[in-house]
């Protein structure tokens, strides 16, 4: 009963109200009273939609209007995407003992136009136009989002009305809370905002960075998508607005617009540029394409669709296309792009950030500092994980770039050197480091261009006792020798009259190498001649012997000169002038001599070495001579050397010193040593026909030793004159032994295998490595005839040659001493224990009938004697 009077005693009310209409105030379904406490406490409201789209507040408050006004269930209203104005209302009660002022608030700051009215009884108390359309300098309250400060006297109720009109979203998220408090909150939200943005900003200037240092694009993609982030946040919070847009809300408003479809463009151009997926699959090269032309096409709709339909296409594409970027990620990721799963883990953070915001706005997760800021936090999670990505991709492109640059710069480095090698090489002596004959030629041509008029002379200096110097000394010592005379004779050739300087790759010099044991200069021949006391004073220093390695070596320097212009016109034929002349036999007994024409000959003879050489093997034009071998054991002759000589018919016998040398230049040795061991065994045979069983000693030259089939000649050699390997014996010299001593060791055991004995030539005079000899698989030592000669005189020969037969015993070696000339030294060498003697004492070198009546004789004056 009361129920049902009640009902009727407020239905009746209501139509009563109805009735009265505009005279009494509207009767509200709402009331929201202020907080009490700091806290904020969200608005109930109704709304009601204009469809009219021009209906004023008075209009809106017509009781008439009474039944379209709806409730809203939910925290925030929204309504999307609506062209018409809604209006809105509640009533704020202030329910305390206080006159309290407080601020509405509206958090989403980018509704186009708030009307705001607020009425105590029907009175307007205030009217507050705001929005983002309209300037951002007309705000009563600076701040970005929308507030609208209410004052209300203690125990009153004062009705608010609402007009909305916005392009954008429609959501007016509304609140109220006292002053204070509401500052506070929004000063920590902007702090962290500020935060953001700093964090984004310093990513942005590290990636604009690298791109500037580095010109790759991916870094300015990903640059500029952070920063379209970065912007994007800002707009949708109006945190630009106040700053750069204050009284230009349209521009503003573009960006909005804008900065979807470009934030989405930049992403998808930088995953292209990251993932760089044409490289894995032409469907996802066209998807990626395809998403560029769609946010293209978003874009360009900014520009010709209305606001919200542009906004709508935007968004509608947005969902599509952030799925699509997001699932290119695993899908390279299997493909096997390493990179595409970074990329899948900071694209999901962006993803669950801005699905768990979505999922809060549509009220279905409660809300809470994670949801309202999860688009932000993804973003910064996305941004970080992508940055370190960059930073390592970055961080080992660099590496390589460096290794690769610094791998280019020693490359370089190393091609420079070698190049300024090859140049030094190519003008520097490799012995002496003097200039060489390149060097000297290009110099020589270029100072008889200059001083055309004067007369130039070249000198050629040779050491005569280079081949002797250089067997006996062995090739390392030869060398440090060469170095030593020439650094001698380029001091001595500084206080040469006329001297020209010779400029070198690395510094000058008076001297230069021509070749091992030859030097040469250039000399201005008319001072030279002018001042030729001076010039003999510097011959005469270079004549005295020098000091090596605690010898007193004797050079003998033979000076050749050819003069410009008499005897040649140009560098190369007074350069072969010249050293004909320092051939000659007048430098050989001079020391010094100018070219005549009659040297050419001497060249000739050399030529003609050559090319006869072969020939006269063929033709049997060499010739054995055989030198005998003494025991001073067994006082008898014991063996016979072979010696090669050549019948020549222009010039007589040539030694073999001329053409042995010429031999192996020519690779003709092998013939050669060939015939000499084939003739030595058949003259060792024929000497024991007539009674003389005698050792044959055989020189071989280094280079056989290298021959391949030495071993199978000499042994078929053995076979076929039957010899008794035992009794032959192949001389060969220290020096050709040490060129390689590893191989010649392995070659010498080979000969020894097949019986024969291996002599070591020559040996005393050299550098001798004595650590070398014992390893050495010889029979027996041939003390050199230079030690030898000097046995009796000289206190150091003396004492060598002692050592060196008692070191020689001490290995097992038989000794022979060479050169023995007189009885002096013979009697000497008895007592030293010499084993046994070579020499011009018993009989210089014969050919086979002298030898056989040298030995017929000999043995026949032995059997007197005894
Ligand atoms: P070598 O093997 O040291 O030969 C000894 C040289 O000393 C010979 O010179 C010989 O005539 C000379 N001689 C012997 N007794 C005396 C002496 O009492 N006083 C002086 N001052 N000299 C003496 P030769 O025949 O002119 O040979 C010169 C070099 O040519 C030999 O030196 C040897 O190394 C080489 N040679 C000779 N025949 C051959 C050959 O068939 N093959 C090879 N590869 N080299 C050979
Ligand atoms: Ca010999
Ligand atoms: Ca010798």
């Amino acid at each position: 009963m009361l129920n049902l009077n009640s009902r009727t005693l407020r239905l009746s009310l209501r139509v009563l109200l109805l009735l009265l209409g505009s005279y009494i105030q509207p009767v509200f379904g709402i009331t929201n009273l202020m907080p009490e406490d700091d806290s904020s406490q969200i608005i109930r409201s109704e709304y009601l939609v204009d469809l009219s789209g021009k209906a004023s507040v008075d209009d809106i408050r017509k009781p008439s209007n009474e039944d379209q006004w709806q409730a809203i269930r939910e925290d925030t209203p929204n309504f999307g995407y609506q062209k018409s104005p809604y209006w809105y209302r509640f009533e704020i009660k202030n329910a305390s003992q206080n006159h309290k002022e407080q601020i509405i608030e509206i958090s989403y700051p980018l509704l186009d136009y708030v009307d705001f009215y607020q009425l105590s009884e029907g009175e307007l108390v205030q009217a507050i136009h705001i929005g983002d359309r309209k300037p951002y300098s007309e705000r009563i309250i600076d701040h970005p989002n929308l507030l609208l400060p209410v004052s209300i006297a203690a125990g009153e109720t004062h009705q608010i009305f609402m007009r909305v009109i916005t392009n954008g979203a429609h959501q007016v998220p509304l609140s109220i809370s006292d002053a204070t408090s509401l500052f506070i909150r929004l000063g920590k939200e902007d702090a962290l905002h500020a935060t953001y943005y700093g964090v984004v900003s310093v990513i942005i200037f590290f990636n604009l960075m690298i791109f500037i240092a580095l010109r790759e694009k991916q870094y300015l993609y990903y640059a500029l998508a952070a920063l379209s982030y970065m912007l994007f946040f800002a707009v949708m919070k109006a945190k630009l607005f106040p700053h750069f847009f204050s009284n230009t809300p349209a521009v503003h408003h573009a960006l909005i617009l804008i900065l979807i479809p470009l934030s989405l463009l930049l992403s998808t151009l930088f995953v292209r540029e990251f993932l760089r997926p044409e490289q894995y699959s032409k469907t996802l090269k066209l998807m990626v394409n395809s998403i560029i032309v769609v946010c293209l096409m978003c874009l360009l709709g900014t520009l010709v669709l209305d606001a919200q339909t542009s906004i709508k296409l935007s968004v509608i594409c947005a969902g599509p296309i952030s799925f699509t970027l997001f699932i290119i990620g695993p899908t390279l990721g299997f493909m096997g792009n390493r990179m595409a799963w970074i990329y899948t883990l900071a694209w999901s953070t962006l993803m669950s950030g801005a699905t768990i915001t979505a999922l809060s706005k549509q009220g279905l997760i409660a809300s809470s500092f994670f949801t309202e800021y999860g688009m932000q936090l993804g973003s910064a999670m996305e941004l970080f994980i992508l940055n370190a990505a960059l930073a390592s991709r970055f961080y080992q492109e660099h590496r390589q770039r460096i290794a690769a640059q610094e791998s280019s710069l020693s490359e370089q480095i190393e091609r420079r050197q070698a190049e300024q090698k090859l140049l030094t090489k190519s003008l520097l002596d490799p012995t002496t480091l003097l200039p060489n004959r390149s060097c000297f030629e290009e110099q020589a041509n270029m100072e008889i261009k200059a001083r055309g008029y004067k007369r130039l002379a070249i000198c050629v200096i040779q050491i005569l006792r280079y081949p002797e110097i250089s067997r006996t000394l062995g090739h390392q010592n030869t060398d440090l020798m060469q170095v030593d005379v020439g650094q001698k004779l380029n001091a001595f050739m500084e206080s040469l009259p006329g001297i020209v300087k010779i400029k070198g790759p690395t510094e000058e010099a008076f001297v230069c190498s021509l070749e091992p044991g030859t030097f040469v200069m250039l000399v201005e021949a008319d001072d030279a001649e002018r001042q030729a006391e001076e010039v003999n004073e510097t011959l005469r220093k270079m004549k005295a012997p020098i000091e090596f390695k605690e010898m007193r070596l004797e050079l003998r320097p033979a000076i050749g000169v050819a003069v410009y212009p008499e005897h040649g016109r140009n560098t190369e034929k007074l350069l072969r002038h010249a050293q004909l002349a320092a051939e000659s036999s007048e430098a050989f007994e001079r020391h010094l001599s100018y070219y005549r024409p009659e040297y050419d000959q001497y060249n000739e003879r050399r030529l003609m070495m050559v090319s006869e050489l072969k020939e006269a093997i063929h033709d049997d034009h060499l010739a054995l001579y055989f030198q005998p071998k003494y025991s001073l054991n067994e006082n008898q002759v014991v063996g016979i050397e072979a010696l090669v000589r050549w019948n020549h018919k222009r010039y007589g016998l040539i030694r073999p010193d001329e053409f042995i040398e010429i031999a192996e230049k020519t690779g003709i040795i092998k013939t050669l040593t060939r015939w000499v061991v084939s003739r030595a065994l058949r003259v060792q045979n024929q000497l024991k026909e007539k009674g003389h069983d005698l050792n044959i000693s055989i020189n071989l030259s280094a280079l056989n030793l290298r021959e391949n089939d030495l071993i199978d000649f000499l042994r078929s050699q053995i076979e076929e004159h039957d010899s008794d390997p035992t009794r032959v014996f192949l001389e060969l010299t220290e020096t050709s032994m040490m060129e390689n001593p590893l191989d010649a060791i392995e070659v010498l055991k080979q000969l020894r295998e097949l019986g024969l004995q291996i002599a070591i030539d020559d040996f005393g005079a050299g550098y001798s490595s004595l650590a070398y000899l014992k390893v050495l698989p010889a029979t027996e030592i041939k003390i050199d005839k230079s030690l030898i000669s000097g046995v009796c005189g000289n206190e150091g020969s003396d004492l060598i040659a002692e050592a060196t037969i008692s070191m020689c015993h001490k290995l097992n070696y038989s000794v022979v001493a060479e050169g023995v000339e007189n009885e002096e030294t013979l009697e000497h060498l008895r007592k030293l224990g010499c084993d046994k003697i070579q020499g011009y004492l018993l009989t210089p070198p014969l050919p086979f009938e002298k030898v056989l009546a040298w030995l017929d004789r000999f043995e026949s004056d032995q059997r007197n004697v005894s």
